[in-house]
């Protein structure tokens, strides 16, 4: 007799450079029933991005078709390229009763909570205004223009972290982690979210019943 885990979808959402990218990785990598949407886009790979492994790294036209035919759950233009989180990224891991976690911006995260009323939304907030500075410029992907307008586009994504279900600070990067693991796993307990605890608790009281008649001849 076992519980099945409960899948949903996890939306880590931050500001560019704030750690959202390297938490969601963290969690796939220590939780084996936890998987990663690999999103679709249009801008280039930085240095040591893999196709089909960070993104699936597409151009314009394919983009496009891929909404006229409805294959995202979600979309949006951030810093100027289309991103956008394919339906069976998220269908397959739900099939396989997989926690499917969506490092994704604001602008999706409200439609996946349109989309799948049960996903659970966190924002991560840096821990100062230098720290994001610090960590944009540390993680040298982007051209400094590049690199400002994500730090432009950050003071408008901050002002939604209170339409999220939780906020968790990266500061120390192990501290942040453990934060992040203790609310998806405190959610795999929620009450309604366990799809067979009615069925569970039912073989529990039978066995019972069976156990007590048995003590009783
Ligand atoms: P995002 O996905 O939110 O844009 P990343 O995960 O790419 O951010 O992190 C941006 C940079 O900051 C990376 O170089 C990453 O290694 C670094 N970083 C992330 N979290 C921390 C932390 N808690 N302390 C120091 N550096 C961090
Ligand atoms: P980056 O270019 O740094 O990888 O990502 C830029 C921003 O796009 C980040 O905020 C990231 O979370 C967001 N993003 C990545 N994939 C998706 C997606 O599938 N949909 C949406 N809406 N945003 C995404």
């Amino acid at each position: 007799m076992t519980l099945a885990r409960p899948a949903f979808p996890v939306v880590l959402a931050a500001p560019s450079g704030a750690g959202k990218t390297t938490l969601a990785r963290m969690l796939v990598e220590r939780n084996e029933d936890v998987v990663f949407s690999i999103s679709a886009t249009t801008r280039p790979p930085r240095k040591g991005e893999r196709d089909g492994r960070d993104y699936h790294f597409i151009d314009d036209d394919t983009f496009a078709r891929m909404i006229d035919r409805d294959e995202l759950a979600e979309w949006a233009v951030v810093h100027g390229r289309r991103y956008g989180t394919p339906r069976r990224e998220i269908a397959s891991a739900l099939e396989r009763g997989r926690t499917v976690v969506l490092d994704i911006d604001v602008q999706g995260a409200r439609q996946v909570r349109r989309v799948f009323a049960e996903a659970l939304l966190i924002f991560v907030l840096p821990p100062s205004a230098d720290e994001l500075a610090r960590r944009l410029t540390s993680r040298a992907s982007e051209d400094p223009a590049e690199r400002r307008r994500r730090m432009t586009n950050a003071m408008r994504e901050i002002e939604a972290a209170p339409e999220f279900d939780f906020v968790v600070l990266n500061d120390d990067l192990e501290r942040a982690y453990a934060r992040v693991e203790s609310i998806v796993r405190s959610e795999w307990s929620r009450v309604k979210r366990v799809r067979d605890l009615e069925r569970f608790a039912d073989e529990l009281v039978r066995d019972l019943e069976a156990i007590i008649r048995q003590e009783e001849s």
